[in-house]
């Protein structure tokens, strides 16, 4: 067997995470280091190299004398994904500004190396290995510490002319919401990202107004996360349960409209608010069937993240398989 591997990189701010895997993207073997982003764009690059390479090496031996077939790597920004360019990382040090990330490392591994945001990168992974193996047209909401998206359109991810289509967290749900990071007011993120949901949780706990959560986290409201909340919801607290039905109430509105401009086979939910389970996604199927009057939604499916966490790293693998979709 002469097998051909093809290596994935999630690049993050805190860790780098890297795969080997075969053809069908399964995974061969896999490794995570420290990003040590402090040090720079050139010395971050050359511990994703000596990473992948050494990966390669583990994978050649168990399997068969291989050479790496290609590299994607989801980046924490803009990429310019044509010319495998970094355009700006907004958490990084010196932002990462105009750096040819693919051509670095394409020099070192001696393989094409194929650039992509981190979230389009995860909804990669799921449309190719997660919910969206059956589906052609798909949505992807992250929900985290902010909201990122993807969009695949036909089985391929559709990017715009900066790769940046698909900002699914930063549509305008409240015009005269909260602010937003983007400088918008309103947007999905203020109201159903994770920091958006447990702070209404620290309120309730503070105010006296939660006794289940207040058990769950022993009155520290620093461990509170939306999946405590859904579990201190389900325990009987009432006001938690309201809290969380009003942010899957503006998470499905957002839903909806993606669903209106789309007509998706699937809708897929990531990211740590989406742990909260069935409290938050029957809200949200329920409120894009009451939402959605021009056609019929049925054959809308609204599911979580089958990858999880692992949807980054499975989509950068992904990305060096097909690049950017099967279509
Ligand atoms: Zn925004």
């Amino acid at each position: 067997m002469n097998a051909e591997l093809y290596a994935g990189v999630d690049l993050g701010g805190t860790k780098i995470t890297a795969a080997v895997a075969d053809a069908e993207g399964k995974v061969i073997c896999q490794h995570q280091t420290a990003t040590h982003s402090h040090e720079g764009p050139a010395a971050v690059l050359d511990r994703i190299a000596e990473l992948v390479a050494s990966l390669a090496a583990e994978a050649g031996t168990s399997c068969s004398p291989s050479r790496l077939a290609a590299l994607g790597m989801g980046c924490p920004g803009l990429v310019d994904v044509a010319r495998g360019i970094t355009r700006f990382f907004p958490n990084l040090p010196t932002q990462w500004r105009d750096v040819p990330a693919a051509e670095v490392l394409s020099g070192r591994l001696g393989c094409p190396v194929r650039l992509l945001n981190d979230v389009r990168t995860a909804t990669l992974g799921e449309l190719t290995y997660g919910r969206g193996r059956t589906a052609r047209t798909m949505a992807f909401f992250a929900l985290g510490t902010g909201v990122g998206g993807g969009v695949a359109v036909d089985g391929r991810l559709h990017l715009g002319p900066l790769g940046a289509a698909g900002e699914l967290g930063h549509q305008t749900i409240l015009p005269d919401g909260p602010i937003c990071g983007c400088g918008n007011h309103g947007c999905l993120e203020t109201l159903a990202s994770g920091p958006a949901i447990t702070a209404e949780g620290v309120r309730l706990l503070r105010t006296g107004l939660a006794p289940k959560l207040h058990e769950l986290v022993d009155g520290d409201a620093g461990r509170i996360t939306p999946k405590e909340m859904a579990t201190a919801a389900a325990a009987g607290d009432g006001n938690v349960r309201d809290s969380i039905l009003r942010a899957a109430e503006y998470l499905g509105i957002g839903v909806a409209n993606v669903v209106v401009v789309l007509h998706p086979d699937l809708v897929v939910l990531g990211g740590g608010v989406a742990e909260m389970g069935d409290i938050l996604l029957d809200r949200v199927r329920e409120t894009v069937r009451r939402r959605v009057g021009m056609f019929p939604t049925d054959g809308v499916r609204i599911e979580r993240s089958a990858l999880g966490e692992r949807a980054g790293l499975q989509g950068a693998i992904a990305l060096a398989v097909h690049g950017l979709g099967l279509g």
